[in-house]
């Protein structure tokens, strides 16, 4: 990772340039760091999930979008999409045949200046800062997952993995009325913050989060597991933690493939979901409930220079203790 000079952006006809006020580190883009991730390529500024300040229009944006002026704070939605393909026109536009993200197919936030289409641009609500604006994005893989979850009141939940996303989507399970939320986390700091949001936490070097999940529930299981790891291991707790008719929701993307228990999915007739980024709706609504204060990672945030980012990377790859996100600072 290097801090470079590079010309600034200038905004083309439908794109507005920001200047960045915080950008978050991403779980996809420690993994692309690694050199585990195929969707992101050296040279590449990083940087999807951000806030910052519209300092220019592009000639096209005052016609396109009259609600975004110079000087406004906003966040983008990364994700771009074609508007026209049959997922677009069905409001999925996370699933856009033609979608591309920023901070991986074009330059992203990990910079002073970022330039972004207009269209995906959302303002932030009066008396929002950069540094809350910049979780819009990880709020809106939140909402998602917990709008596939579908109806969660008074029923019982399992949340593995504490990470920003798992932490998000306990808070979105809570939101919507769960009754309770159960977590597993093997990192003491991690499984301690999903504790104060108001998770019954689970240490699985401890006890297994199955059985303990299973004793609660008088044998019976889970109504909803969210998956916010992705390995094999989680991957088959979520269906042994679900009651017979349950849902599974795949969120974490750690490994690609692996070994699922399709009988016993078939025989307690298991729903699983994969749940992939957000709809615009989802996004929006991410904005909205950070704005309420419903969802937070607060005060778990670390701000750090841009140009300590890649000791950064370095860290969150290890242990990085007490930090749910970190929020770098052109
Ligand atoms: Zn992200
Ligand atoms: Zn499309």
């Amino acid at each position: 990772m290097q801090l470079q000079s590079e010309p600034a952006p200038t905004a083309a006809g439908d794109e507005i340039v920001m200047r960045v006020g915080h950008a978050g580190i991403c779980g996809s883009e420690l993994s692309g760091y690694l050199g585990h991730n195929a969707l992101r390529v050296p040279p590449l500024i990083m940087g999807h999930e951000f806030a910052g300040e519209i300092v220019e229009l592009g000639p096209l944006v005052p016609e396109l979008r009259p609600d975004l002026q110079v000087g406004a704070l906003a966040t983008v939605n990364p994700l771009w999409y074609c508007g026209n393909c049959p997922a677009c026109l069905a409001g999925v536009n996370q699933l856009c045949a033609n979608r591309r993200l920023l901070g991986a197919h074009r330059p992203g936030a990990f910079a002073e200046f970022v330039c972004a289409p207009a269209k995906l641009a959302l303002q932030l609500p009066a008396g929002m800062d950069t540094r809350s604006g910049a979780l819009t994005e990880p709020a809106g893989c939140a909402v998602r997952i917990a709008e596939l979850a579908g109806a969660v009141a008074d029923e019982d939940c399992l949340v593995i993995g504490a990470g920003p996303i798992g932490l998000l989507s306990l808070q979105m399970l809570r939101y919507q009325g769960a009754a309770r939320v159960f977590i597993a986390e093997l990192d003491a700091a991690r499984l301690n913050m999903g504790e104060v949001l108001g998770g019954i936490p689970l240490q699985p070097r401890d006890t297994d989060p199955v059985a303990a999940v299973l004793e609660a529930t008088s044998g019976a299981g889970v109504t909803v597991a969210v998956d916010a790891v992705g390995t094999a291991q989680t991957r088959e707790q979520c269906v042994a933690a679900a009651r017979a008719g349950g849902t599974i929701i795949l969120s974490g993307l750690h490994e690609e493939t692996s070994a699922m228990p399709v009988a016993n999915m078939i025989r307690s007739e298991i729903v699983a979901r994969g749940s992939f980024a957000y709809t615009p709706a989802n996004f929006a609504r991410g904005l909205e409930l950070l704005a309420e204060g419903a969802l937070r990672l607060d005060p778990w945030i670390h701000e750090a220079p841009l140009a300590e980012g890649g000791q950064w990377f370095e860290r969150l790859i290890e242990a990085p203790g007490d930090v749910a996100k970190v929020l770098l600072r052109p």
